[in-house]
């Protein structure tokens, strides 16, 4: 199934195009001090090597604006700087050549002051990220953080935009509530057609993350709703991008040359074969040798690797290739559901990658 995503009008962030027709973005944010420019730089490598096209850093105070100049030369990815409040800060966050900020104009203060940064934003073609959340809105106009609230605080904050004749806009709207982040999407999607950048916000550390983010920004995919995600976990934000990459790949909406299947296991798996093993081994093993061929032909494989030789080729018949443990410690290799031969355990990996070159040199 392909998702079909709800046109938004396209803005740049540097290099990279968000909403349209454009493949959702995956972006991050860095936790390491500005002024340490050096961990900085790490980190923003680090995130790029896992996936990352856009990262955000938070930008606090004057002092950090050098440290922004550097870390935006050397960067080779584009950057968002996240500012509260000050539009001095924008206005040389701007200078310095950031590809895009998150401000919300309602913050800023006196009409001039937002004139000033859309001026310089329009100049130099750099989006503004409007971000509402739940402890953000305007608490003497709203009294609850309610889906309406939110989507009504972000409009609140567009309309200024929208008054000074600008739309290089991307929205975010965020909530720790699951229900509630996935209605004012859906929300405000009929509202606006800005890109709109999904994420769940304070979602947690490592699991309790990823399974309540998979859910918010998954159903809001599933809708056509979102340009670009964000997963938010505490602790390395490299997680974040693993776990946003799954979810796109997982729902079609960035490609992955290969995809590994397996089985649970039960009281049928082979007692011989470590099954988790085998299935991280090949992965890795099929990456490293096929990952350019494949993604020089954007073409992708699914392997299945089994527990045991009488259900797994079955189960797994949809899989282009597949490994199943036998009781006696062999490895049945097998392609659509039919047993190739089978091996032994040392030879399996060897042979199925044999396989798949003979396969592969077969379509050219
Ligand atoms: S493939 Fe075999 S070992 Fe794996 S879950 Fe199915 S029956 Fe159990």
């Amino acid at each position: 199934m392909q998702i079909r995503r709800k046109t938004t009008r396209t803005v740049n962030a540097g290099s990279v195009p968000i909403g349209g027709t454009s493949p959702v973005v995956l972006q991050s944010m860095t936790n390491t001090p500005i002024d340490d420019t050096e961990a900085t730089m790490t980190q923003i490598e680090r995130l790029k090597n896992a996936g990352a096209q856009i990262v955000r850093l938070a930008v606090k105070n004057r002092n950090s604006i050098p440290h922004l100049r550097e870390i935006i030369k050397q960067a080779k990815l584009p950057l968002v700087a996240d500012i509260h409040f000050d539009y001095t800060l924008a206005l040389e966050a701007i200078d310095a050549g950031i590809s895009k900020i998150r401000i919300n104009p309602g913050n800023i203060g006196e009409e001039w002051k937002v004139k000033e940064v859309v001026t310089a934003a329009k100049q130099n073609r750099i989006p503004i990220r409007i971000g509402v959340n739940g402890g953000s809105i305007d608490r003497k106009k709203y009294d609850h953080p309610t889906p309406e609230n939110l989507v009504k605080s972000a409009i609140d904050h567009i309309e200024i935009l929208e008054r000074l004749d600008f739309d290089d806009i991307v929205i975010s709207i965020k909530s720790s509530d699951i229900f509630d982040t996935i209605e004012a999407n859906r929300l405000m999607s009929e509202r606006r057609d800005y890109p709109i950048h999904l994420g769940l916000t304070e979602a947690g550390y490592g699991l309790n993350s990823i399974v309540q983010s998979s859910i918010a920004i998954g159903n809001l995919l599933l809708d056509g709703i979102g340009d670009t995600i964000r997963v938010s976990m505490t602790g390395d934000p490299v997680d974040e991008i693993h776990a946003g990459k799954k979810i796109l790949e997982s729902l079609n909406l960035r490609y992955n040359p290969v995809k590994i299947i397996s089985c649970p296991t039960c009281g049928r798996t082979s007692p011989k074969l470590d099954i988790l093993s085998l299935a991280m081994e090949t992965e890795a093993a099929v990456l490293e040798k096929f990952q350019a061929s494949l993604e020089s032909r954007n073409r992708k494989i699914v392997i299945a690797v089994m527990g045991c030789e009488v259900n797994g080729p079955g189960e797994a018949s949809e899989a282009d290739f597949g490994l199943a443990g036998c009781q006696n410690g062999k490895v049945m290799i097998f392609a659509k559901g039919t047993k190739i031969e089978t091996v032994e355990y040392g030879e399996a990996m060897p042979t199925l990658l044999q396989l798949i070159e003979n396969t592969l040199s077969g379509d050219d």
